[in-house]
């Protein structure tokens, strides 16, 4: 980050054609941003102190807005090459079982406080803590880990965060703390899912001492530095999910409640593993997400989605579709383990005929279909019996 501090002082001597002048911009959140302009026409305003940059925006947002003002304000031709500075929000591919854009983290940084949203599981933690120390920082700097909820993809490396970092503030929704501070159960249910691969998958979840965390209900807004985060109460992937929201980044941290969308790309899957799927409930989180207008949504798996509107139509179209699917194999099989078969190979070749085999790999890989197809299966079972009691 220091690294990229420079600092060259405009004055009325220098300038020339061609010249490129470094502007300090700013401090945003803490850190330092300098703006490069080139100056292609009328030298002789460099003498100007026109640089302003905007404090807690994406860096984007900082270009749009500097050549908009040096444009409007004396019609001069600059351009705006790049903002130099450690962006104050990171996303950390945690190349999680050797597959890259499978598991993200966000890093926000703002006015010297570093918080980490879902840390992902303790099998990445090395990771977790390379991408840190490439930024100059450690565990023992970070300040705050927020959980969207607590399965072992998003939430599993939090103890061994806490244990390197005893003053960490760990923030997650009221119903997913018990088992952050007793894993017991969630290790237990996780094993009956992945007999074979859990310490592979997900490394040794450690627990988080009650002290630590900071109880969500959703509703709070959230002050990190300079950085103000909302939250809301965002279940249907699973019951204690939250969503954060940040105005002025205009990004909606949603974990898995919009479903898994790689790079922006052109397939949106549903990740619907036991026990909490319910379709009805997973609608409000769809409405006070849009509410919140954002620009872009965060998803763990995996990077930035534009347009939260179509994004989620899209969503919520494949969702039901899968529940219809995986009804269908339910009624069709003679047990629920040919039903899964043939709901995963449905869903396969769906996937493949869009996106090409080896990328249906990899969102199948991410998502985990047979996991989808149980707990689709779980809530099918749940409704029907629910109907049949009333
Ligand atoms: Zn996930």
């Amino acid at each position: 980050m220091a690294g990229c501090v420079r600092k060259e002082t405009i004055s009325r001597n220098k300038p020339r054609f061609g010249q490129r002048w470094l502007a300090e911009g700013f401090k945003p959140n803490g850190l330092r941003c300098l703006a490069l302009i080139h100056l292609r026409e009328r030298p002789e305003v460099c003498g100007r102190p026109t640089m302003r940059v905007w404090p807690r925006s994406s860096l984007w947002r900082i270009q749009a807005k500097i050549e908009t003002a040096f444009l409007s304000q004396a019609a001069l031709a600059l351009k705006l090459y790049y903002v130099c500075g450690m962006s104050d929000l990171t996303i950390l591919d945690m190349n999680w079982v050797g597959r890259p854009h499978s598991i993200a983290a966000a890093l926000l940084v703002s006015g010297g406080h570093y918080a980490i949203i879902d840390p992902g599981p303790e099998s990445t933690y090395a990771t977790l803590r390379e991408h840190l120390h490439s930024r100059g920082l450690s565990a023992a700097q970070l300040d705050a880990v927020l959980l969207t909820h607590i399965h072992l993809d998003h939430a599993g490396a939090s103890g061994s965060l806490v244990r390197d970092n005893p003053r960490l503030a760990v923030y997650v929704h009221n119903l997913g703390a018990p088992h952050m501070i007793d894993p017991s159960r969630l290790l237990a249910s996780a094993a009956r899912l992945w007999p074979d691969t859990l310490h592979q998958l997900f490394g040794e979840t450690l627990p988080v001492p009650k002290e630590n965390l900071r109880i969500l209900e959703g509703d709070e807004t959230l002050t990190l530095g300079t950085r103000k985060l909302e939250v809301a109460y965002t279940p249907g992937h699973a019951s204690h999910h939250v969503s954060y929201f940040d105005a002025a980044e205009d990004i909606a941290f949603v974990g898995d409640t919009t479903g898994i969308r790689i790079d922006n790309g052109p397939y949106i899957l549903p990740a619907t593993p036991p026990p909490d799927i319910s379709l009805e409930i997973w609608e409000n989180s769809f409405a006070a997400i849009l509410a919140r207008r954002p620009s872009r949504l965060f998803l763990t798996h995996f990077g930035y989605a534009s347009n939260p509107a179509e994004h989620i139509d899209e969503f919520r179209r494949r969702l039901h579709h899968w529940a219809e699917l995986a009804a269908e194999v339910l009624k069709s099989s003679s047990d629920e383990a040919q039903a899964k078969q043939g709901f995963v190979a449905r869903a396969q070749a769906e996937m493949q005929e869009q996106i090409g085999a080896e990328e249906a790999d990899h969102h199948a890989f991410t998502a985990g279909l047979d996991l989808s197809f149980l707990g689709l299966a779980r809530y099918l079972r749940k409704r029907a019996e629910a109907e049949a009691t009333v």
